[in-house]
C-alpha cells in the first residue's frame, strides 16, 4: 500500500521508519544535540529492557561475566527500583570478581571488556546516525529540519560524519558534509565569540559593566559541544 503521507520519511523497511521518527523528533527538540538527545533516550531504554529481559536471559548474564560493566551503566541499573534485579545482577558481577581473584590476577579484578551495555547502546546509536544520513536529501521535511537542529557536539559531528563517508553517495555525502560544516563553523563562531566576551567582562574595566546573557550562555554552549550535552529529554544523569 503506498504512503499516504506525502511528508513521511522517504526510507524503506518498517525499522527504519520508527528510526525515521525518532530521528524527525531528536532534530526537533530544543535542548540538546540531537544525537545525545537520542542516545539519552538509548540510555533509558537500555536500562528499560535490561530489566524486562535481559537480567533473567543466562546468555546474557553470561556476557556480563564475561565482559562485566562499566561503572556508569552499573549506576543507571542502580537508580531503577528493580531490587531483585538489581541483586542478580550484583550476583553476577561478584561472581565474575571472584573468577577474575582465583586467577590470582588482581590487576586485571576491576577490569570491564567492553560493556555489554555500552555497545548496545552504540550499536542503536549507529542505527540511527545511518537513519539520519539516509534522511538528509531525501526528506525535504528533514533537510529543513536539519538546518534549524540545535548544534551537534563535536564526537556526533565526527561520528555522522564518519557514517555519511561510509554509507551515502555523490553528491548526498557532499551536500551532507558541507552542511554540516558549513552550519557547525557557524556555530563555533559565534560561540567563540560569546565566551571571548564572557572573559572580557572579568576585565577591571568592564567590572560595573553587567555581563551579557548571551556571553553567560556561551559558555554552557561550548561545554555541550566539546563535551557533548548531559541533560536532555528529562535524562540529568
Ligand atoms: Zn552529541
Ligand atoms: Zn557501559
Amino acid at each position: 500500500m503506498k504512503e499516504a503521507n506525502r511528508d513521511a520519511p522517504a526510507v524503506s523497511g518498517a525499522h527504519l521508519d520508527i528510526s525515521s521518527w525518532e530521528v524527525m523528533d531528536a532534530f526537533q527538540q530544543r535542548e540538546a544535540c540531537p544525537f545525545c538527545a537520542l542516545k539519552a533516550s538509548l540510555e533509558e531504554d537500555f536500562v528499560a529492557h535490561y530489566y524486562d529481559e535481559m537480567v533473567m536471559d543466562d546468555a546474557y548474564q553470561g556476557r556480563i561475566l564475561d565482559q562485566g560493566l562499566c561503572r556508569e551503566h552499573l549506576t543507571r541499573l542502580e537508580r531503577y527500583p528493580d531490587r531483585l534485579g538489581l541483586a542478580l545482577t550484583l550476583q553476577t558481577l561478584l561472581k565474575r570478581s571472584q573468577q577474575l581473584l582465583a586467577t590470582r590476577n588482581l590487576a586485571a579484578v576491576s577490569q570491564v571488556d567492553t560493556c555489554p551495555a555500552c555497545q548496545w547502546v552504540e550499536q542503536e546509536l549507529q542505527r540511527f546516525l545511518l537513519t539520519a544520513a539516509e534522511l538528509f536529501g531525501q526528506n525535504p521535511g528533514f533537510t529543513a529540519v536539519f538546518q534549524q537542529a540545535q548544534p551537534m557536539c563535536l564526537a556526533h559531528l565526527s561520528a555522522f560524519a564518519q557514517v555519511a563517508q561510509a554509507h551515502l553517495r555523490p553528491p548526498r555525502r557532499q551536500q551532507l558534509l558541507t552542511a554540516l560544516a558549513n552550519k557547525e563553523r557557524a556555530v563555533l563562531a559565534e560561540i567563540s565569540q560569546g565566551v571571548e566576551a564572557f572573559i572580557r567582562s572579568y576585565d577591571y574595566r568592564q567590572r560595573r559593566q553587567p555581563v551579557d546573557p548571551k556571553a553567560v550562555a556561551a559558555v554552557a554552549k561550548a561545554l555541550n559541544l566539546l563535551r557533548g550535552s548531559l541533560a536532555s529529554r528529562g535524562n540529568h544523569a
